[in-house]
Parts: structure tokens; sequence; C-alpha cells
């Protein structure tokens, strides 16, 4: 098999084959290059040592951040390609880093301790594909299967487990049988990973074409991070507009919405407080009133301990906050929420609501997506009139209103609100003579 490497990688593989060593690209570039798919990174494995790497490269920049691991990173046309030692791992201790590693000098033992068998793979001009493990035939096949005892490699590295849903999901892969096994009894040792790297694998899962199939096979994988969701596992909804439980409806929405980071968590968590606010009125039907200040208070929270970016906690919270909001094709309701939320967000909030309506029952389906594709346009509409709907847009501003004699910071900023509100409902036009003039009868 002959696969193409960027210049880059002949590069490194050349220059440590000219120096007497041997050199591959190895794992997720060379299955996402066989799979035809543009790979994240490249990474290298080599005979050479982490010292002889850098001196190999000493006319390149390099990292030694990970030398002691026997990676050395080199930057080539600002990208950092990663070149380490063959390696075996020592004993895990801690289900995640072994406590030593030793290097080799055979591409066997490091291809033994990777994770799965279509990671497990090197390759170079020369020798082309190496594939000890029919790494080749899983990718083919569209198999996740775990080099060596699946049981024994997840409780060398519980992030593993994570991976391994992670390319099911991204891949669209089934997860052999043994692999399988190991994995819903192993799901407990997941609690001794780092959030930082749960999130990450979380992320890219969620982001994967057949998240869907991945989020209901293995739910109780998930909930050993993220219990709160068990509340919402089975759930039943007894209401006409739906015709899943809250998990279903849940996962549904997430596969409705497009690959973005952001949506899909605000799908998978955009019902979580349903269980907890749920009441039930005298002719039997029930209700979720507080679901989404509730939802959004939970999902700050759970997010928070996995460590996510504070400005994406924001965003989910808000988009979830307001994901049940009824919207009418109104210019002052339209203008009042784009000058709550911005644009972007208000754009986002529409997405998440037509995700929503799409994994909910036919019971006024038509109804509700008419209204939502009225609501677009007319927010549309509005943006590309330019018309005002915050107070940057107002042709009035608080220097204008020292100029007429208000000087309390207080005043000004209360005198701008109730110009902007009689700009949006239509009582002044956003002309600067005539907000003078409104600012003075104030
Ligand atoms: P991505 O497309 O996200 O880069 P990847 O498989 O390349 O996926 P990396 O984190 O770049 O993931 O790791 C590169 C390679 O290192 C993997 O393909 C695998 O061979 C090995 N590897 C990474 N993480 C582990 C792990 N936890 N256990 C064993 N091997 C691992
Ligand atoms: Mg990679």
């Amino acid at each position: 098999m002959r696969l193409v490497l960027p210049y880059n990688a002949r590069f490194i593989i050349d220059r440590l084959q000219q120096s007497g060593y041997t050199c591959y690209a190895v794992g997720g570039c060379v299955r996402d290059s066989i799979l035809g798919r543009e790979p994240a990174d490249w990474d290298f494995t080599t005979s050479a040592l982490p010292e002889e790497i850098e001196r190999v490269f000493s006319d390149c920049r390099t990292l030694n951040f990970g030398k002691q691991f026997g990676t050395i990173g080199i930057i080539l046309d600002n990208e950092q390609y990663e070149v380490t030692t063959y390696r075996l791992d020592g004993e895990y201790t801690d289900s995640r880093h072994p406590d030593s590693v030793s290097f080799s000098t055979s591409l066997q033992d490091d291809l033994s301790r990777r994770d799965f068998t279509i990671n497990a793979m090197a390759y170079n001009d020369t020798d082309g594909l190496i594939d000890y493990f029919d790494g080749q035939k899983d990718l083919k096949f569209g198999v996740i299967r775990c080099v060596g005892v699946a049981t024994n490699r997840f409780a060398e590295d519980a992030l593993r487990i994570l991976r391994a849903l992670r390319f099911a999901a991204t891949l669209g892969f089934s997860i052999e049988a043994a692999t399988s096994a190991a994995i819903l009894s192993g799901k407990r040792m997941l609690s001794a990973i780092a959030y930082e790297r749960i999130s990450d694998e979380l992320l890219k899962l969620l982001c994967g074409e057949k998240a869907d199939f991945v989020l209901r096979r293995y739910r109780s994988v998930f909930a050993v991070f993220i219990p709160e969701l068990v509340g919402t596992f089975d759930y039943e909804q007894n209401s006409k507009h739906h015709n899943r439980d809250v998990y279903r409806h849940t996962v549904a929405a997430v596969s409705n919405i497009e690959p973005d980071p952001l949506l899909r968590t605000t799908m998978l968590f955009h019902d979580i407080g349903k269980p907890l606010s749920h009441t039930t009125d005298r002719h039997g039907e029930s209700h979720y009133y507080n679901h989404p200040i509730l939802g959004a208070a939970m999902a700050e929270e759970i997010l928070r301990r996995l460590c996510m970016p504070r400005l994406f906690i924001n965003d989910v919270s808000t988009l979830i906050r307001y994901h049940d909001v009824r919207l009418k094709p109104d210019p002052v309701v339209i203008k009042k929420l784009l000058s709550k939320l911005g644009v972007e967000t208000v754009r986002r909030l529409y997405k998440v609501q037509r995700a929503d309506i799409l994994a909910q029952s036919m019971y006024q389906r038509e109804e509700k997506l008419r209204n939502l594709s009225a609501v677009e346009a007319e927010t549309e509409r509005i943006l590309s009139a330019g018309e005002c709907y915050n107070l940057k847009m107002l042709e009035i501003n608080g220097s204008d209103l020292l100029h007429i004699g208000i000087t309390s910071g207080e005043e000004i900023g209360k005198t701008l609100d109730t110009l902007l509100d009689k700009v949006i409902s239509g009582e002044l036009s956003n002309e600067k003579n005539i907000l003078i003039a409104a600012a003075k009868a104030i």
C-alpha cells in the first residue's frame, strides 16, 4: 500500500533515515490517510533516542516538553510534528499515566502499546504499511478493537474507553464484542481520569456522525461522569408534544443539529432539568415549567466540573435558558431578543429550536416550523435593513446627553434605555434631532 505523505512528513522521515535510524508516520495520521480523511496531526515513531532526534534536527526549532516520554516536537512551517522514540509503557497505577516508560529498539513494541488496531499502524515509503494487528482489515470492516486483551488495556488507561466511543461516533464504526464488553464492565475506571481529558474526547464524540448511536448504546458510560443524565433515562414525558422519553428525545435533538461543539453540547443538556421540574395538572397532563432555568443551572455546574471554558459555559447556559421561549415573527419582540443576546446567539437559538422541534412528536410540528421560519425571516430582514435594536445603533449617545445638560451617569443610562425602547417599538424614529428633542422632554 502506498500513501501520500505531505512534504514535511517526508522531510522528517528522510532526515532520520539518512542519519541511520528508522522512522515511520504512525497512529491517527496513518488511519486517516488510509480512510482518505485529512489527519488532524502527524506523529512519527523512530529508533532514534530523544537526544539523537534533537541532534538530527539541530537546525530546526524543537520542543522538549515530552522528552522524558521520548517525544520531541519539531516545528516546521509553524506546525508541530511529534517524533517519539520507540517505547514500551511500564506499569499503570492511576489508569492514565504509565509509571515509567522504557525506550525500545523495536517498532513492534511501540505499536503494541497503542490503543486500537486501527491506530497501531505505521508507514513510510521504504517499507510501506506495517500492520502487525490487522488494523487495515478492521478499518475496512469498520471495527474498533483493542490491541491485546481489552480489559487489560482499559485498566492501564481508562481514557481509552472514551476514545473507543469517540472513534465509533466519528468514524461510524462498530465496537468489537470483547472490546465493547470491557468498556461496559470497566466504565467506573473513568472516574480516575482528569475531567479536561474527558471533555476533550466528549466534544469530539458529540460532533461525530454516529454520536446518536453511541449516546444510546453506551449511556451508562456517560452516566459515570455526568450522573445528572440518569434522571432522563426512560423518563416518559406524558405530553402530546413528545413521543420519546427525555433521554431519547435528547439524543435525537443532538443529532438534529450541525456538528458544532457548542450546539451539540447545548442539545445534550437542553432538557436535563425536566425530571426535577415535573408537575401534573388536574387533568393529569404533565408540565415542566421551569425546566429551562433549572436545566441551564445544571448544565453550568456539569460543564464547570468538566473544566470547559467560561465563555463556552455561558453560551450553553444562555441557549438552554432560552430554548423553549415561544417567539413570534414580531419586530419588537425580535429586536428585544437581539438586544439582549446578540446576533450570533440569536441565530444559534433558532438552530437549537429547530433541532428540538424535529425531535418532538408530529403534534403541531408544521405550525411550529412555519412559525420558526417566519421568526428567522423577520430577524434577517431587521438585520439587513440595519434597523436599530441596541444602544450602539442608537443615533444618540451619552456625550450627546451630557451636552444637553444631563450629568448623572445613572440618568444618562436610563434615558438611553427609554429612547431605545421607543425606537424599537416604533414610537420614535432613530434620528438624532428627534432623539435629542425626546431626551429633553424626558
Ligand atoms: P486524532 O484524530 O484526534 O488526532 P489520534 O488517534 O491521532 O486521533 P492522538 O491523540 O493524536 O489521537 O494520538 C496519536 C496516536 O497515539 C494514536 O493514534 C494512538 O496510536 C496513540 N494513542 C493516543 N492516545 C492513546 C492512549 N490513550 N492509549 C494508547 N495509545 C494512544
Ligand atoms: Mg492524531
